[in-house]
C-alpha cells in the first residue's frame, strides 16, 4: 500500500501503482471530475508536477489541482501549446518545434519555419486546434531511458529538441502523446504536466506572432514566436480579450504622446525620458504630495550626486557584481577600462594570457610607482592590477541611492538619541537595461526613485516598518488605487544566498508581519522571496482594468550596515550596529506615472491634470472677458490655458477634449455681459451656464489633492464598521 498525505494532513492508503486520478476518485466523484493535475512531494520534500494518470511515486504528500487553483491555468495553457504545435505541424509538416512554455496571460511556442506566419493564418490554425480539442484526446506520458530517447530524437532530426533533451536532468526522457498510445498520435518531448485530455480546453485564441531569437541570443537563428492564450471557459477568454483591448487603448506611450507629457528621443538615448512641461507638472505635483507627508513622518531631505567612486560601489557590493546591469564605469585614464575588463575576465574564470595581462598593465608601469615583473605569476599581477584600479579614480553612474545616503549617515557620530535617522531624496539612478527590454516609461535606463533610507535600532524596526506601510497606503489611496494587497517576502533557511543570522531573520520577519497586521491589509507570505539582506513587503496594485502591478516596496537590511561598518553609540556607551530600511512608495516616478496614465486613461483627477481649465472665446468680442476669466482662475492657483484665437468654437472644444482637460469654459458676449461662464465638464454630460463666482468656488473646493484619499479612507471605515 502507498500512504498519501493530503494538504489537510489526512492520510489515505492506496494500492501500489495507483494514480492521482485514483486518489481523486477515492475521495469523491466531484473531485474526480474537477481535478486536472497534481503536485507530489516525496523524499526530498520538493513538489513536482504529476499527471493525473501517472502512478504515484510511492508514499508522498499530494496536492490535487482543480480549475479553481492558480496553477490550473498554467497547466491548461501549456497543454494548449501542445495542441497549437500539433495543429501547426499538421498544416506545415516541415515545422521544427523549439520550445513552448506557459507565460503570464497565456503561452507561446517558438518554431523554426521558413514560411512566415501572419494573422491571416490564425483562423486556419485555430480551426485545426478546435478539431483536436473536440476529439478530447488524452495526454499520455511515456518514458525512455536517456540513451534510447536520444537515439530516437536523433532519428527525428530536430536539433532543437535534441538540445532540449541534453539540457534535461535525470536518466530518463519523457514524451507526451496527444492520444491514447505512442506511435499513433502526435507527440512532444516534455517534462509535463498536462490536463487529462484536450477536451478540457474550454476556450483559446492565437494572439500574435513575433520574431524571437534562439535562447534570446541575437547571434543565433531568428525563430517565429506564436503567442496564444487559453481558459477553461469562453466567458473568461472574452473578459481577458476585453482587458487586452482596454490595455491597448490605455497604452501610456500613445496617451503620453497625445497629451504631450513626455518624449523619447533616440538622439538623447534609449530609455532616457524627456519630461515635457505637462508631464513635469504631473511629476512635480506627485513629488510634492509625498514631500508634504514626509515632513509629518519625520524625514529629512538630502541631495546626492549622480555619480560616485567605484570604491563606494565596491564597498556596497554593486561593483563589480552587478556590472552587467549598469553603464560601463568612467575612468580618468585610458587603459583602465581595458585593465578592469581583464581583471573581470580573470575573476570570472576565463582564460587570461600572461601576454594580454602584461599589455594591459603596460600603461601603468613606471608612471605611478608601479613596478611589475613581466615574468611574475598571473595571480600576482592581478593583485597588482586591482591595487592600481583601486587607486585609479573610476566613477560609476549611480545605480542605487543607498550608498550615498549611508555615507551621509556615516558623516557624523550618531547616538541612540538621534535614531531613527530618516533620509529622503528623489534620487535619479541609471541601469543598463537590454535595449529589447526598454519600453515607454515602464522599463527605462534612467529613473527617479522616491527613495529613503531609515537608520534605526533593532527595537525601532517594527515601528518604522509600520510607518512605511502607512506612507505607501497614503500614496496609493491618494491616487484612487484602492484595490491592493501586500506580499511579504520571507527568507528560506535552506537557501545559501541568505545571510546567516537566524536571530535577525526571526526578529525582522516578526516585525514585518506585525507591521502588516496592524494595517489590517490582506497579505500573502512567500518563502524564498526576501532580498538576500532582509525580508521585504511589496505592494501589488490592481488597476481599473484588473491588471496587477508591483508598486511600493519596503525592505529591512542587515547587510549594508555591516558592509559600511555603520554604528551608533548606545545608552551603554558602546558601539552598536543600526538596521536599515529601504522604502519607495512610488517606486520609480517614471514607471508609476506610466501606470497612472493607463489607470486614468489620461483623465487625471483635477488636482493632477496638467491643464485644468481651457478658456475658449466664441468671437473677437469676448476676448477681453476671456482674458479676465483666465486671470481670475489663475489667481486661485488653477492651471489655465486660454484660446482667444479666431478659430471657431467647435475646433477649440475639440482641442480641449483631446487634451482631456477637466473643464472647458466657453465665454461669449452674453457671458461677458452677465459675468457668467458656460462650463463643459469632462466627467459629466452637458454644459451649463453659471456665474463666474460660482465656478471659482467650485474649483477651489474640487482642486484638492486629498479628495480621493479621504474618499477611500471613508469607504474603508464604512466597510469595516
Ligand atoms: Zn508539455
Ligand atoms: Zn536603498
Amino acid at each position: 500500500m502507498i500512504r498519501v498525505t493530503l494538504p489537510d494532513n489526512s492520510v489515505r492508503e492506496l494500492p501500489e501503482g495507483a494514480s492521482a486520478a485514483d486518489l481523486a476518485a477515492d475521495i469523491g466523484p466531484g473531485l474526480a471530475k474537477a481535478a486536472i493535475g497534481a503536485f507530489a512531494a516525496n523524499g526530498d520534500g520538493e513538489e513536482r508536477p504529476l499527471d493525473l494518470a501517472t502512478p504515484l511515486p510511492g508514499d508522498c504528500n499530494l496536492r490535487l489541482v482543480t480549475n479553481r487553483d492558480d496553477e490550473a491555468l498554467t497547466i491548461l495553457r501549456h497543454s494548449t501549446a501542445h495542441v497549437m504545435a500539433e495543429a501547426i505541424c499538421n498544416i506545415w509538416p516541415e515545422t521544427k518545434l523549439v520550445y513552448g512554455p506557459p507565460v503570464e496571460g497565456g503561452f507561446y511556442y517558438d518554431i523554426d519555419l521558413d514560411y512566415k506566419l501572419t494573422p491571416d493564418d490564425f483562423p486556419k490554425i485555430e480551426a485545426e486546434m478546435q478539431r483536436i480539442v473536440k476529439e478530447a484526446r488524452p495526454f499520455t506520458r511515456y518514458e525512455m531511458d536517456r540513451a534510447a530517447g536520444m537515439e530516437k530524437l536523433k532519428k527525428e532530426g530536430n536539433p532543437y529538441k535534441l538540445e532540449n533533451a541534453e539540457r534535461a536532468k535525470g536518466d530518463v526522457l519523457s514524451f507526451y502523446v496527444t492520444g491514447a498510445e505512442p506511435g499513433a498520435f502526435w507527440e512532444d518531448l516534455c517534462m509535463g504536466t498536462h490536463i487529462p485530455d484536450t477536451g478540457r480546453i474550454g476556450a483559446f485564441k492565437i494572439l500574435s506572432v513575433s520574431g524571437a531569437f534562439l535562447h534570446g541570443d541575437a547571434k543565433k537563428k531568428q525563430l517565429q514566436r506564436v503567442n496564444g492564450t487559453a481558459f477553461f471557459n469562453k466567458k473568461d477568454l472574452k473578459a481577458y480579450l476585453t482587458q487586452l483591448e482596454e490595455a491597448r487603448k490605455r497604452d501610456h506611450r500613445k496617451i503620453g504622446t497625445e497629451l504631450g507629457l513626455f518624449a523619447l528621443d533616440p538622439l538623447v538615448g534609449t530609455g532616457l525620458v524627456l519630461w515635457k512641461p505637462r508631464g513635469a507638472i504631473v511629476r512635480n505635483l506627485l513629488e510634492n504630495y509625498l514631500r508634504e507627508e514626509l515632513v509629518r513622518h519625520g524625514y529629512l531631505p538630502v541631495y546626492s550626486p549622480n555619480i560616485g567612486r567605484l570604491d563606494l560601489y565596491r564597498t556596497s557590493g554593486h561593483f563589480p557584481y552587478y556590472q552587467d546591469s549598469q553603464y560601463p564605469p568612467m575612468y580618468d585614464r585610458p587603459g583602465a577600462a581595458a585593465l578592469q575588463a581583464i581583471v573581470d575576465a580573470y575573476e570570472a574564470g576565463e582564460d587570461v594570457t600572461a601576454a594580454s595581462l602584461n599589455e594591459a598593465l603596460e600603461p601603468f608601469t613606471g608612471c605611478c610607482g608601479v613596478q611589475i615583473d613581466a615574468s611574475a605569476l598571473n595571480a600576482e599581477k592581478i593583485e597588482a592590477a586591482k591595487e592600481i584600479l583601486r587607486d585609479e579614480e573610476g566613477y560609476l553612474l549611480k545605480p542605487m541611492n543607498c550608498p550615498h545616503h549611508i555615507r551621509i549617515y556615516a558623516s557624523e557620530p550618531r547616538s541612540y538619541r538621534d535614531l531613527p535617522v530618516r533620509l529622503a531624496e528623489f534620487g535619479t539612478v541609471y541601469r543598463y537595461e537590454q535595449s529589447g527590454e526598454v519600453s515607454g516609461l515602464t522599463r527605462v535606463r534612467g529613473f527617479t526613485q522616491d527613495d529613503a533610507h531609515i537608520f534605526c535600532t533593532p527595537e525601532q524596526l517594527q515601528g518604522e516598518l509600520a510607518s512605511c506601510v502607512q506612507l505607501t497606503r497614503y500614496v496609493l489611496d491618494g491616487l484612487g488605487l484602492k484595490d491592493y494587497r501586500v506580499r511579504i517576502g520571507l527568507h528560506d533557511p535552506d537557501d545559501g544566498k541568505y545571510i546567516d543570522n537566524p536571530q535577525a531573520w526571526a526578529e525582522s520577519e516578526a516585525a514585518i508581519r506585525e507591521a502588516v497586521k496592524l494595517s489590517g491589509m490582506t497579505a500573502t507570505e512567500e518563502k524564498g522571496e526576501a532580498a538576500f539582506y532582509g525580508p521585504k513587503i511589496d505592494f501589488v496594485v490592481k488597476d481599473c482594468i484588473g491588471r496587477d502591478w508591483q508598486l511600493g516596496t519596503v525592505q529591512a537590511d542587515y547587510i549594508q550596515p555591516i558592509n559600511f561598518d555603520l554604528s551608533y553609540t548606545g545608552s551603554d556607551n558602546k558601539a552598536h550596529r543600526p538596521v536599515m530600511v529601504h522604502r519607495a512608495p512610488f517606486g520609480s516616478m517614471e514607471r508609476f506615472i506610466g501606470i497612472l496614465i493607463e489607470h486614468f486613461e489620461g483623465n487625471f483627477p483635477l488636482w493632477l491634470a496638467p491643464v485644468q481649465v481651457l478658456v475658449a472665446t466664441i468671437s473677437e468680442k469676448s476676448v477681453d472677458y476671456g482674458r479676465e476669466v483666465a486671470e481670475q482662475l489663475r489667481k486661485i492657483g488653477m492651471r489655465v490655458e486660454l484660446d482667444d484665437s479666431a478659430e471657431r468654437i467647435g475646433p477649440k472644444k475639440h482641442y480641449g477634449r483631446s487634451l482631456k482637460v477637466p473643464y472647458i469654459v466657453v465665454v461669449g458676449e452674453k457671458e461677458a455681459e452677465s459675468k457668467a461662464v458656460n462650463v463643459d465638464p469632462r466627467d459629466r454630460d452637458g454644459s451649463k451656464t453659471i456665474p463666474l463666482t460660482e465656478l471659482i468656488e467650485m474649483l477651489k473646493q474640487e482642486n484638492d489633492p486629498h479628495a480621493l484619499r479621504r474618499q477611500n479612507e471613508n469607504e474603508r471605515a464604512g466597510a469595516s464598521s
